[in-house]
């Protein structure tokens, strides 16, 4: 793991290194955060022109915003992507221009993203590859959070990479939050961790921020947090409830939200992203239902 330290921020993003004959990067993170990311690879000893792969989970800036910068230093280096990502790798500009209007003075601290040339990118949805002494690394669509959530399964220790699939987890405070701005989609979520359990995975690494072991107990636990949101959206929705009353219900609602909401409260960009955007994507989705 290679934390980033983007805009100063401790335990925010990570990119991960699988090691072996041809490395593999999960995240390039931010453009910001690229040369720290550079520097541990440095600090690991990876020649950088051995790097062959860099696998992003999905295209929000946090994740893969930093692509096209990173991969100028990674010759030898290719991008796997969702095909519906790739896009905006090859094309950042709206990709930027929404980002900045709903993450704001956030998507300045993740900084512009570069374009990726497209003969760079591996667009997949599903696969396979061989790492070594029969390792593999299997790509799996887990969509919910992002329409293009990729994870990754590395076989070796039986973990699972899960982008933004799987909540954030505060590892501090060793529980996960929903991360689910707008546009959310529950059903593919909860299917999406479906799929991720029944890879039968031991531990979760991911991108904010760490690993965690009991990963399908957590998996579960995190499936009936989404339904608990939910349910409490969809109620509020109905009652023609604003967001700060929603999210009010959320926070006496969901015991692993009340027992953080001090430092969530307190932290510069948890509290717009958890307390404004998730509870968003909540009141959004809930909107669709009651059509
Ligand atoms: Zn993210």
């Amino acid at each position: 793991m290679v934390e980033l330290e983007t805009g100063g921020f401790e335990n925010l993003i990570c990119s991960y290194v699988i090691t072996g004959k041809h490395p593999i990067l999960v995240e390039s993170g931010p453009t910001s955060s690229v040369p720290r990311l550079l520097a541990g690879l440095h600090e690991l000893d990876i020649p950088f022109e051995d790097v062959q792969y860099v696998a992003v989970t999905h295209v929000h800036l946090d994740h893969a915003g930093g692509a096209g910068t990173l991969i100028k230093s990674l010759p030898n280096a290719e991008v796997i992507v969702h095909p519906r990502g790739a896009p905006h790798l090859i094309d950042p500009e709206r990709l930027w221009a929404s980002s900045q209007s709903v993450l704001g003075f956030i998507s300045e601290i993740f900084g512009k993203p570069e374009p990726v040339p497209k003969e760079r990118l591996i667009p997949m949805t599903e696969g396979t590859f061989n790492l070594w002494d029969g390792a593999k690394l299997d790509v799996r669509e887990t969509v919910g959070h992002a329409s293009h959530n990729l994870s990754f399964y590395e076989s070796f220790n039986g973990g699972i990479f899960p982008g933004d699939a799987a909540g954030t987890y505060l590892q501090a405070f060793d529980v996960i939050v929903p991360t689910t701005p707008p546009p959310f989609h529950l059903d593919a979520a909860l299917a999406s961790l479906d799929k991720l359990i029944n890879l039968n995975p031991t531990v979760l690494y991911f991108s904010h921020f760490g690993k965690a072991t009991d990963a399908i107990q957590r998996l579960r636990d995190h499936k009936v947090q989404l339904q608990l949101w939910a349910d409490i959206a969809i109620d509020g929705v109905r009652k023609n409830q604003s967001l700060e009353q929603i999210r009010d219900r959320i926070i006496t609602g969901d015991k692993v939200m009340n027992s953080i909401i001090g430092f969530v409260r307190s932290h510069r960009i948890y509290s717009k992203t958890m307390l404004e955007n998730c509870v968003l994507g909540f009141i959004e989705y809930a909107k669709t239902i009651d059509k």
